[in-house]
């Protein structure tokens, strides 16, 4: 039963608005998830910043060449600087995304950044495949792959390109972008999940009529005390 409004604990004398005033400072703490959301939030800037600064310095004559001859011949290029940087981000963006894709829609486990999915999370390996699906139904193209051996049978469409196969220099710069951006969108939708069932845990300040050793007749009791009765 629940008491009626304004009753106070039986021990420390608050009502239950005082009780959860007295506690609202822990309850906006920035906990793990938050700092790692806005470690997530500050790289995707960094890295959108970064594709820009590519699209926008890649001197025009080059980008309608073949992406992959570009990224191939860096010494031919020495004009365009940043080939390293684009290769990097295809290793770690594109092929990482890749690499969940095939691994998530396989059941088992895999990682997307520092973010690791259980092969029994189906709820997080869903929200993952469901965007990485709709990428490569948007793009027309099947992610790249890291190629690390074992098992290499490729789930998906044979039938469509992958990733930068075909694409002129521009066309490849602008994919990196987006899915770049994919990458730690992705990882913003996990954490997403991470601070609902944090929010989920966190306890809930109430009075409510307990028995206490000793005393005779149910008294109305904050979680607080209850939980300092307890752990006598
Ligand atoms: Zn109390």
């Amino acid at each position: 039963m629940a008491p009626r409004d304004g009753v106070r604990c039986w021990v420390c004398g608050r009502t239950v608005e005082e009780v959860r005033a007295s506690v609202g400072s822990t309850a906006t703490e920035m906990t793990e998830v938050d700092r790692n959301m806005a470690k997530v939030v500050d790289a995707r800037a960094k890295f959108v910043q970064e594709a820009t600064v590519w699209w926008d310095t890649v001197p025009d004559q080059f980008k309608n060449m073949d992406f992959n001859f570009v990224m191939g011949n860096p010494t031919q290029f020495k004009s365009i600087r940043f080939i390293d940087e684009v290769q990097d981000a295809r290793k770690t963006h594109v092929e990482a995304l890749g690499e969940a894709a095939y691994l998530g829609r396989k059941g088992k486990e895999f990682s997307i950044g520092e973010f690791k999915v259980d092969a029994g999370d189906a709820k997080r390996r869903d929200v993952v495949t469901r965007e990485l699906d709709e990428f490569e139904r948007k793009t027309g193209r099947v992610l790249e792959r890291r190629r690390s051996g074992g098992d290499d049978k490729e789930v998906g469409d044979a039938t469509r390109p992958r990733s930068f196969d075909g694409f002129k220099l521009g066309e490849g710069l602008r994919y990196l972008r987006e899915a770049g951006t994919l990458y730690y969108y992705v990882q913003q939708k996990l954490l997403e999940l991470d601070k609902e069932e944090e929010k989920r845990k966190a306890p809930t300040y109430e009075i409510g009529m307990a028995k206490i050793k000793g005393i005779p007749k149910a008294v109305p009791l904050c979680t607080v005390c209850e939980n300092l009765i307890k752990g006598l």
